[in-house]
């Protein structure tokens, strides 16, 4: 199937960081002006539409069980590279840069306002090191996956896909809307199961989760690992799989996804003088190399 595939189609995005400025405009800051409300309602007639369109086509035509399947067995068994930490940010820093020269905001940008932001508040040391890393799961694109199974709002595979997933109607194209295993309310599921028993589609969220799970404490699994669940952790439309554990766990979701998508700031935080505190952070929970 991949051979198959052009760079356009498995490229639509000029970065992936549209998908996220696209997230802004679904899902504004409550607190943001009128003013600055319209503008990002104006941003939709904008080329930018069209591209978001052609990748949420392309994820959910291509995210099928099986897919997820796959990409499970071939990335799971992290043979890919080892990295330390600091190499694998730097690593996808210069492709996102590369792939979008006039990016206003780099990836190290985004993780360290994420985890400003977070630090801002007064949250635990391991909240702030979650906001920094929540991202990195992306050098996937690094090993050669293409955009929709890298970002995207992510979503359960192997039952129904809700109607409040965004462009929904792609889903007809996705060969599971027309398997009787797949294509009910619960699928392959039990009612109220518990995500931990759910694959989700693939991407950059799972992907991290699986690296961390020794290492950071559950609620910051949780805020990895569906950080991109929007259909749920905005839209309530997967309640009927969640268990009381999911549902505790995810207010930490929830508090986790505005200062993924607000916290940026007008002047960027300055990263070498930063890079002593995250250097002790990190080397506070994680291994000195980690395995991708
Ligand atoms: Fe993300
Ligand atoms: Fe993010």
């Amino acid at each position: 199937m991949k051979s198959s595939l052009s760079e356009k189609d498995t490229a639509p995005l000029k970065s992936m960081e549209d998908w996220e400025e696209d997230l802004i405009i679904r899902y504004p800051e409550p607190k943001s002006s009128n003013k600055s409300r319209s503008a990002y309602r104006n941003y939709e007639n904008s080329a930018r539409t069209k591209t978001i369109r052609e990748f949420y086509r392309l994820n959910h035509t291509y995210q099928t069980y099986d897919f997820v399947v796959g990409k499970e067995k071939e990335y799971l068994q992290f043979n890919k590279r080892e990295m330390s930490f600091w190499e694998a940010i730097d690593f996808l820093n210069k492709l996102v840069d590369d792939s979008d020269p006039d990016t206003s905001l780099d990836q190290l940008q985004h993780l360290l306002q994420t985890s400003e932001a977070i630090r801002a508040d007064g949250h635990p040391d391991w909240f702030v090191l979650t906001g920094f890393m929540h991202d990195m799961g992306k050098v996937l694109c690094l090993f050669g996956e293409p955009q929709w199974a890298v970002v995207g709002d992510t979503f359960p595979v192997g039952c129904q896909h809700s109607e409040k997933i965004v462009y929904s109607e792609f889903f007809q194209d996705n060969p599971d809307y027309h398997d009787d295993r797949f294509n009910s309310k619960y699928g392959i599921y039990q009612p109220n199961c518990g995500l931990d028993h759910v694959k989700m589609s693939w991407g950059h969220d799972e992907y991290l989760y699986q690296m961390m799970k020794d290492y950071l404490p559950e609620p910051a699994l949780y805020m990895i690992r569906y950080h991109s669940f929007y259909p749920q952790h905005r839209e309530n439309a997967y309640d009927h799989l969640m268990n009381d554990h999911d549902r505790k766990m995810f207010k930490w979701v929830d508090k986790f996804n505005p200062y993924d998508l607000y916290s940026k700031v007008p002047v960027p935080p300055d990263a070498k003088a930063l890079r002593p505190y995250y250097e002790d952070l990190v080397a506070k929970f994680l291994p000195e190399t980690l395995k991708f």
